[in-house]
């Protein structure tokens, strides 16, 4: 038996593949869906559908899936705690599962991670988020209700001003990608919709770094800022976020701002599962769980020589947790790479028949029973959309393209990454339709294609 906390990016690539003559994976998630996140920018402002951003967790070939969340583990007693929204919460009818009843059954945790707020006061009552499609849904709304009550007669200038200024906080790849897909939004398609309300449209991107998008090299960042000034996004570095009103922002640095949507993107926050876990070893600065370099999760206490134990038969993968000494970044990429591992790694220990040694493993007894080096990470490629068919790609530093064809290159990943045959087919037909919408745009203005 073995059982996935979560079923998101990192769940979702352990256990496709995972050799089940071996194994029975439970999966344990209170959605019953994995969520396709690259996705989730278009579907908010409606290029694509939402159903195109999910996978049900029933495809999953041989796995069984519970609809609960784990509200609590305890080690000691090798036992999950479990509580199911189909039964209101109902504390009187939560479960426990057994995790080591037989000394064969391992554990993953991969519950991800929350939206930070830094406990900055008004943020989760009056700004949208963007970690579900239910939140890609609501901002769609939004955006529309916006437009709508700023085209009544009755309305003032001033208030529509107000409606139609959209703010964004959080300068990452989010943030940037949302900016820009909802400038694509307004102008490709509201424009035609509401001309009239054009001028009064704003959108503005903040951030309290000195510069947007931080994990790309600076030449692509600087790109990323001249094209959204040429697009008119307003991006505002070294602004500190204070307090958050009913359609209001409150800046350190500047007067009040006053919006009709703000969308909150400032990097991620561990689940109260992970905030409340007793009896492993976190980092200091987020709060994730640590693991060994081949995804063990550690203990807090050391042995002699200085080195943490590991917490028999439990891995960490994703989000919430962090190799010891490896600073990843927190993005699928990193989240399917350290799955994909683990599922190889499992599959390797059952094929060799370690099963039930698993529970005293170390590092040097991996290498003494040849189940591998530990987990490398390797950057495919950072992608950032930043609206009107441009993009910026980087491998790694220094090399890095933008323009057109990095746009196709990040078009291309989502088609081809995404899992069922339907949204295989689903997601380039609507993509499709946009290219050729580019393709058109682009010969009628007599452009070149290429930057
Ligand atoms: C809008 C958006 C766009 C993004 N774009 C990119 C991109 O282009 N490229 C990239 O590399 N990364 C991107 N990311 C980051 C990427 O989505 C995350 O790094 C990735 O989802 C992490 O995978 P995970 O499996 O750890 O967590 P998730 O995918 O968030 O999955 C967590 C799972 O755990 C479940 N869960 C939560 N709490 C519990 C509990 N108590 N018990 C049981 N289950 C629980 C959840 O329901 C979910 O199924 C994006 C993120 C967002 C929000």
């Amino acid at each position: 038996m073995i059982y996935m906390l979560g079923a998101g990016w990192a769940s979702s690539s352990s256990v496709r593949g995972l050799s089940l003559k071996d194994y029975q994976p439970v999966v344990i998630s209170p959605r019953p869906y994995f969520v396709f996140t690259p996705l989730l920018a278009s579907t908010a402002v409606g290029t694509l559908e939402p159903r195109t951003a999910l996978e049900s967790v029933r495809t999953i070939p041989g796995a069984e899936y519970w609809e609960a969340a784990v509200k609590s583990i305890d080690f000691e007693k090798k036992e999950v705690h479990c509580i199911s929204g189909l039964q209101n919460w109902d504390p009187q009818k939560s479960f426990a599962v057994k995790y080591d009843k037989l000394g064969s059954s391992l554990k993953v945790i991969a519950v991800g991670a929350h939206t930070q707020t830094f406990n900055i006061p008004g943020v989760r009552e009056h700004a949208y988020f963007l970690k579900e499609t239910r939140d890609a849904i609501k901002i769609r709304r939004q955006i529309l209700r916006c437009f709508e009550e700023a085209s009544l007669p009755s309305t003032s200038t001033e208030r529509q001003k107000q409606l139609l200024h959209f703010c964004i906080v959080g300068g990452g790849p989010t943030g940037v990608e949302f900016s820009a897909e909802l400038h694509d939004l307004i102008h490709d398609d509201l424009a035609r919709s509401f001309p009239s309300l054009m001028p009064f449209v704003n959108i503005s991107l903040y951030d309290v770094a000195p510069r947007i998008l931080s994990m790309f090299d600076s030449s692509l960042a600087e790109y990323a800022s001249n094209h959204f000034a040429r697009q008119r996004i307003e991006v505002h570095t070294l602004r500190t976020v204070t307090r958050v009103e009913e359609g209001v922002l409150h800046l350190k640095e500047e007067d009040p701002v006053k919006f009709g949507m703000l969308v909150w993107s400032t990097g991620l926050e561990m689940t109260p599962l992970i905030k409340e876990l007793q009896g492993v070893k976190k980092d200091e600065k987020a709060g994730r769980i640590m693991t060994d370099g081949h995804l063990r999760v550690l203990q807090p206490a050391q042995n002699e020589d200085g080195v943490s134990k590991v917490v028999p038969d439990v891995y960490a993968i994703g989000d919430c947790a962090v190799i010891e000494g490896a600073e990843l970044p927190s993005t699928a990429q990193v989240a399917s790479q350290k799955g994909a591992w683990l599922r190889k790694r499992l599959n390797l220990i059952a094929k060799k028949g370690l099963l039930k040694n698993e529970a005293s493993t170390s590092a040097s007894k991996d290498a003494e029973l040849e189940i591998g080096r530990g987990f490398q990470y390797h950057n495919i490629l950072t992608l950032a959309y930043l609206g009107s068919w441009n993009a910026i790609a980087q491998r790694s530093e220094g090399h890095g393209i933008r323009g057109r064809f990095a746009w196709l290159l990040w078009r291309g990943a989502y088609m081809t990454k995404t899992i069922s045959l339907r949204n295989k087919i689903r997601v380039p037909i609507l993509c499709r339709l946009v290219l050729v919408r580019a393709l058109t745009e682009q010969i009628t203005a007599n452009k070149g294609w290429l930057w």
